[in-house]
């Protein structure tokens, strides 16, 4: 069978990164498969779906480099979970129900004040067509409900392992809304059915779920697909990543200067035993990619990370791969060796504006300790530079003052560069020039 999975996402708001792992975990394991990653935008419900938002799913997917070889989405497929209510009406397990969402929620406080699972009663089962007229009179309309079996359901869970849900602990799902739109519960199934999904991997919050969806892929009469739940991504404080909460959303990420890779890098071995390295591209995450990896804690989620894997990346990252990214910041004349100077000084991209500013425009160098800097810049030399130059005119400089170590290059990179630590000096000199050099040596009226 290929391998075809989904990534089903609401839009309901901008993808935080809990949605992008389970997006990551979807693409990595059909590549893993050479099987096909699918886009499935879920706008069942109408009111909290926006266009924007799908259009930043995208866009957000785009960036982190998880190309979808389809795009479906719900809203344009009604006539197919029509098609699913006439199915499932056949089955006469479709039944008519009349409480408002206040009557459910009352019934289900009442039921936890005794102590019993909030299961929803059926009484919807027991309306004749009588009173199904007498509520309709009332100016009520129906919403549908599917009987479930009262078996357990039992499941091989990819993640895990054998899973299962104990009969008559979940309510019979409504699937159609008393407007007649389906509800995300049915819809995902018709979809799977239809998009011959193989693999359905997805949060552990999906598991009540899953035990449902399994019963009405059986009613409609297809075989349901393999399941998997990962445990869910928390924060450092151990709160879970919500979209109405516009959590650590990717594109704030993003506009942060996250690096799409140190991203991926994260996510992809968050909640697993492997080690976190950065890779460059997500074929490298490919390779090591095992669902059974994947433990069944929550998996923590720390943007110190992030930010470490991102200055790695940086540091590794070839001035090619970069070169319209610094274009894009202003950087136009930045070349090679300035990017290789600079990279390793980088927790983002754009901070090498501030190394682009210390060699090409005009700062306040601070002048700490004028002896040292007198010889400095007595001895320095003619050009043309290079990276040696730095440790020719030094050594000379030691000669001539007796200083070395510290007491020799901070004065020199506080003067040069007006900051304490930055890349080596030794590739900075000839980014600087002689002529920039003297002059911050010598200061002002020099
Ligand atoms: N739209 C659902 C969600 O965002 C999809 C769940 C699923 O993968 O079936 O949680």
């Amino acid at each position: 069978m290929t391998v075809r999975v989904r990534f089903a996402p609401s839009p309901t708001g901008y993808l935080h990164v809990g949605n992008a792992r389970t997006a990551l975990i979807n693409w990595l394991f059909a590549a893993r498969a050479q099987g096909r990653f699918i886009l499935r935008i879920d706008d069942t419900d109408a009111e909290r779906s926006r266009p924007e938002y799908a259009a930043a799913i995208d866009v957000d997917l785009h960036w982190l480099g998880l190309a979808w070889a389809e795009r479906v989405v719900q809203s344009s497929r009604l006539g197919a979970y029509a098609a699913a209510r006439q199915a499932l009406g056949a089955t006469g397990r479709l039944y008519a129900c009349y409480e408002t969402a206040e009557e459910l929620e009352t019934a289900r406080r009442l039921a936890l004040s005794r102590g019993r699972p909030p299961v929803y009663d059926r009484a919807g089962l027991d309306l004749d067509a009588p009173a199904r007229s007498r509520l309709e009179a009332e100016g009520r309309s129906p919403h549908f409900r599917f009987r479930l079996d009262d078996r357990a359901i039992a499941w091989q869970d990819g993640v895990r392992g054998p899973s299962h849900v104990p009969g008559g602990s979940v309510s019979d799902p409504v699937l159609f809304r008393a407007d007649g739109r389906p509800t995300y519960t049915l819809a995902s199934v018709v979809d799977d059915i239809d998009l011959a999904i193989s693999d359905v991997i997805r949060g552990e919050d999906h598991a009540a779920n899953t035990a449902v969806q399994i019963q009405i892929f059986q009613a409609l009469g297809a075989a349901p697909p393999r399941f998997a739940h990962h445990a869910l991504l928390v924060d450092a404080s151990g709160a879970g990543f919500s979209k109405r909460l516009g959590s650590l959303s990717l594109r704030a990420l993003r506009e942060e200067g996250v690096e799409a890779m140190a991203l991926a890098s994260l996510l992809a071995r968050l909640g697993t035993a492997d080690a976190v390295t950065p890779e460059g591209d997500l074929a490298a995450l490919t390779a090591s990619f095992d669902l059974a990896r994947l433990g069944r804690a929550p998996a923590r989620f720390d943007a110190a990370d992030l930010w470490r894997l991102n200055a790695e990346l940086l540091r590794r990252m070839p001035f090619a791969a970069v070169a319209e990214r610094l274009a894009a910041i202003g950087l136009e004349a930045a070349d090679a060796r300035f990017w290789e100077a600079v990279r390793g000084n980088l927790t983002r991209l754009a901070e090498a504006r501030d190394w682009w500013q210390v060699v090409r425009s005009d700062i306040t160098p601070v002048r700490e300790d004028p002896d040292v800097l007198a010889a400095a810049a007595r001895l320095l030399p003619a050009e043309p530079w290079d990276e040696t130059t730095w440790a020719a005119w030094t050594g000379a400089l030691a000669q001539a003052t007796g200083r070395k170590g510290k007491a020799l290059y901070h004065p020199l990179r506080l003067a040069l560069t007006a900051r304490d630590s930055g890349p080596e000096l030794k590739r900075l000199l000839p980014l600087l020039g002689r002529v920039r050099t003297l002059a911050r040596l010598q200061g002002p009226g020099a």
